[in-house]
């Protein structure tokens, strides 16, 4: 059929992205996903949904008091998004002009080029060090007078890695005339926060994700923190009814039940350092992580170990695809019980695929010196 419908070139040139999303039975490593579930007060509220929740349009509004009064910052500095998915999409819509320059540590998050190309901007990347360190340096020397939008996520998806809140601080004042989102997904896992920062420098925004330690990537819904004036442009461009009603209806629940993040944090971060202890005392390469996942170098039995896992029952991520993570496999953690079953069937798994450890070519190297 032919076509004189054209997308904006930026898009006809943007490449699919597909996270696996089929057939992900099992327990699932792959996703960072709080596999454990949420907390109870949150399904306890779900049951208590009527139908007036759902015929009226929701009102975004009195969530962001609670999640600003959570937080110790004031309502107008917090904009609730359909994930942190949605708060990186209208902060590159609102700053990038076709041409404009965007910058990002990688490997990283997707979603960041994405987003950033779509706009006909163009995406700078700069190589994270060696052992996955954050290249502050290397960042700061790529600011230009162009760059218009700075995104780094502290601690960084798929290495665990994190910047210092000295190497972030630096970063934004360099950059007056771009946005800087700290996407802070993982902060409950690891990582220096800069959200006391929020509101003193106007160019500095902080995510943060209902997605991982709360347990709730279903109901889609994330908090971008930032300045009165810097919001309110922002909130021009996202839809009033952005948030749906029903995660809205659930979101003092989920604020409220601190015990709950408090017992599954401390089980992922029990469970991180017993999966890190696994590879040190196997040499398998791994670089330690500060999020509730762990990235580490399989070389050419990564392949044969994701399939080995799914046969299983456990999903682990390949991500032999990212920038750097050739032959590398993360593996998010879970509550206690799953991390026994992990760590029963991670070795098993290696067994069967006969695996022996190879060393890291770069990582070796760095060691080495
Ligand atoms: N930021 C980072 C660093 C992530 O890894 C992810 C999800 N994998 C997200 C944001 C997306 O968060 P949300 O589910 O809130 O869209």
């Amino acid at each position: 059929m032919s076509t004189k419908l054209r997308a904006r070139r930026a898009v006809e040139t943007l490449k699919e992205y597909h996270p696996p999303l089929g057939g992900r039975d099992g327990l699932r490593l792959d996703f960072n996903e709080n596999v454990d579930g949420c907390s109870p007060l949150v399904l306890q509220t779900l049951h208590s949904i009527t139908a007036e929740t759902l015929n009226k349009y929701p009102e975004r509004e009195p969530g962001e008091r609670a999640v600003a009064k959570h937080l110790g910052i004031s309502s107008g500095q917090v904009l609730l998004s359909n994930g942190v998915d949605e708060a990186i999409h209208l902060l590159a819509e609102s700053y990038l002009e076709p041409g404009d320059e965007t910058l990002i540590a990688v490997p990283t998050f997707s979603m960041y080029e994405i987003y950033a190309l779509a706009t006909g901007a163009v995406v700078r990347t700069v190589p994270s060090g060696a052992a996955f360190e954050f290249p502050a340096d290397a960042l700061l020397a790529a600011i230009t007078p162009e760059t218009r939008l700075i995104c780094i996520a502290s601690p960084n998806n798929p290495t665990g890695a994190i910047a210092t809140r000295a190497q972030l601080l630096a970063i934004v004042r360099a950059a007056p005339q771009a946005a800087v989102l700290i996407d802070e997904a993982y902060i409950h896992f690891g990582g220096e926060s800069l959200l006391d920062q929020v509101g003193i420098l106007d160019n500095l925004f902080v995510s943060r994700t209902f997605s991982k330690a709360y347990g709730l990537a279903g109901f889609r819904l994330g908090a971008l923190l930032g300045s009165l004036g810097q919001l309110k442009l922002l909130r021009r461009v996202a839809s009033p009814y952005n948030v749906n009603g029903i995660a809205l209806a659930c979101l003092g629940a989920a604020l409220d039940d601190r015990n709950y993040i408090v017992r599954y944090v401390a089980q992922v971060l029990e469970g991180r350092s017993q999966l890190e202890d696994f590879y040190r005392t196997h040499d398998i390469p791994f670089w330690p992580s500060q999020a509730n996942f762990v990235l580490a170098y399989f070389g050419s039995y990564r392949q044969a170990l994701v399939e080995e896992m799914r046969r299983r029952g456990i999903l682990v991520r390949d991500r032999n695809s990212d920038p750097g993570c050739q032959g590398c496999v993360r593996i998010t953690l879970g509550n206690r019980l799953q991390t026994a079953r992990l760590l029963r069937e991670l070795p098993a798994a290696l067994r069967s695929i006969a695996f022996t450890p190879q060393p890291h070519p770069t990582l070796a190297a760095k060691e080495a010196q």
